[in-house]
């Protein structure tokens, strides 16, 4: 099968998982990407000359990349260092309150015993037994299958996972179904942040969203070098493998021939031939018709409203003595009016919830005077269209505010240590997105069925990354990748049965 071409549009996480099973699996694989190097949404950025990790930061489900390592004959240790956090995030409020979540659950129980009560603490303890139940459920009938169909999924979910959905109300979203867990509104607040790592409100995403805050508790981990090691090193493995990375290599058409796929058409005006190709970008771009007008509908799927975008502020600041941890949320008192700002009103929250990744911290050492940050609020999905300074200052404003209410004062050498990304950036490097990073959002029951799978209506055709099943951040998307090389293998008929992959029905084991 060494004959066998594919090209990989897209070195983002999903499309350097592929190139590099596909690889390994003895085909000839070419990814093109029109960034200058791997990672896609994992990039850093230099404030001040030094890397700073400006996209995902929290590095969760660490099983996912100890199966494709192994899958690929090595094992995660031995290519990136990689450190467990102690405390998973630390949570500040506006009237002064703060709380920290531990890896260690005990902890976790004592802080909020002493930040909301001892019956509060009972109903976390409740919480996180049902946030177990909604992922062990899901785990297998969803997360792990290569297209799951609703049928499908109540069919394989059993009595006890059937029963587990009844108890939370899948019809209700995630809001509501934490006002039945918890009294304290800092807790429901803190828990329905979740929603946002797949780029979606607390008040429309569905219940289940709550296995979220399952995979955070289950282990965050750092990883030294930051989030880019981890691209750089699959990049790495698939180089060992013979995968060629064109960089600077924009595509700007999949060719076609006789109903199926034939190579790409570059930007720069070269055409290579493929006999598959997979596409790592938003799947938007295809339906929008940006990589030929042929392929409009070639997803498969229903058309969801655009997942959250956001501002970022990229930066190497004095944070002076004031106590981060690794990863720092800021809340204000009222949460709803930064989804109704976003979703309904498509603009700036004028009130937002502020993450303050400080990269040098929680692996135990201290950083002497400035540090290395990232800024992150929750923006709407209008990059392809005019966002105003004044309303981006105005965020700014209210972000800083925000963060001095705590006593985080931010002091920065010169504008040189700050660099700001927006929607309209955002939109830039993942075309036809409007800056949404994480895909569709998921908005109501149906919508995280409402994402293809990994294979496309055209043939020779496959989809990888955070647009398609099963979803945003890292972790997802990297199964997503292995969801697109199985499908291609499957469909060569050149499927390992002793390599395990999510697609083989639920091998894939933690
Ligand atoms: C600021 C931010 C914070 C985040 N925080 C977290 C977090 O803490 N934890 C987490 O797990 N996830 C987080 N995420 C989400 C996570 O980063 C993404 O879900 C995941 O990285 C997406 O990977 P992907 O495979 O979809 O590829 P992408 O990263 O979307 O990469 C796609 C690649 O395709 C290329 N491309 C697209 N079209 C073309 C074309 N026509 N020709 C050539 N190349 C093309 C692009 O240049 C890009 O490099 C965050 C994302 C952002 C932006």
């Amino acid at each position: 099968m060494a004959e066998h071409k594919v090209v990989v549009i897209g070195a983002g996480m999903a499309g350097l998982v592929s190139a590099l099973q596909l690889a390994n699996a003895g085909l000839q694989v070419t990814v093109v990407d029109k960034a200058a190097g791997p990672g896609g949404k994992i990039r850093q950025l230099m404030p001040n000359g030094l890397p700073v990790d400006s996209g995902p930061t929290v590095f969760t489900m660490r099983w996912v990349f100890d199966q494709i390592m192994s899958s690929v004959g090595t094992q995660l240790e031995s290519e990136v260092l990689i450190h467990p956090l102690k405390v998973l995030a630390r949570h500040f409020w506006e009237d002064g309150s703060q709380l920290d979540l531990y890896a260690d659950p005990e902890r976790s129980l004592d802080a909020v015993a002493q930040f909301a009560g001892n019956a509060e603490a009972k109903r976390f303890t409740q919480f996180c037994q049902t946030a177990r139940q909604v992922y062990d459920a899901l785990e297998g009938p969803f997360i792990k299958s290569p297209s799951p169909t609703m049928a499908q999924m109540m069919s394989s979910l059993g009595p006890r996972g059937l029963a587990t959905l009844a108890s939370i109300g899948p019809m209700r979203n995630l809001w509501n179904s934490l006002g039945r867990h918890f009294t304290d509104p800092r807790m429901r607040q803190l828990f329905a942040r979740y929603a946002t790592y797949c780029g979606s409100s607390p008040w429309e995403a569905p219940a289940t969203l709550m296995l979220i805050a399952q995979v955070e508790m289950d282990g965050v981990w750092a990883v030294e070098g930051g989030m880019h090691a981890l691209a750089a090193c699959l990049m790495r493995l698939g180089q060992k493998r013979g995968v060629n990375y064109v960089f600077n290599s924009e595509c700007e058409r999949i060719e076609l021939l006789q109903g199926k796929v034939s190579g790409v058409r570059l930007a720069k005006g070269d055409s290579l031939r493929a006999d598959s190709v997979v596409f790592n970008g938003d799947i938007a771009a295809l339906r929008k018709g940006l990589l030929g007008p042929s392929l409009t509908q070639a997803v498969a799927g229903k058309v969801q409203p655009r997942s959250l975008s956001a501002v970022t502020w990229s930066m190497y600041a004095d944070t002076q003595a004031f106590a981060l941890d690794r990863h720092n949320v800021f809340f204000r008192n009222n949460y709803a009016s930064e989804f109704e700002d976003i979703f309904m009103h498509g603009k700036l929250p004028t009130q937002p919830t502020v993450y303050v990744c400080a990269q040098d911290r929680g692996t135990g050492q201290l950083p002497p005077g400035a540090e290395r940050l990232l800024c992150l609020v929750n923006a709407p999905a209008r990059g392809d269209k005019r966002m105003s300074e004044d309303e981006l200052l105005s965020c700014a404003q209210s972000s800083q505010a925000l963060m001095a209410a705590s006593g985080l004062h931010l002091k920065l050498e010169s504008s040189a240590s700050c660099i700001r990304t927006t929607p309209q950036d955002f939109h830039q490097l993942f075309p036809a997105t409007g800056g949404a990073l994480y895909g569709q959002a998921t908005h109501g029951w149906m919508a995280a069925f409402a994402r293809s799978n990994a294979r496309s209506q055209m043939p020779g055709l496959y989809l990888a990354g955070g647009s398609v099943h099963p979803g945003p951040g890292v972790p997802m998307a990297a199964m997503s990748g292995q969801l697109a090389a199985a499908a291609l293998m499957a469909d060569l008929g050149l499927t390992n049965p002793s390599r395990k992959t999510a697609t083989s029905g639920g091998t894939l084991t933690h």
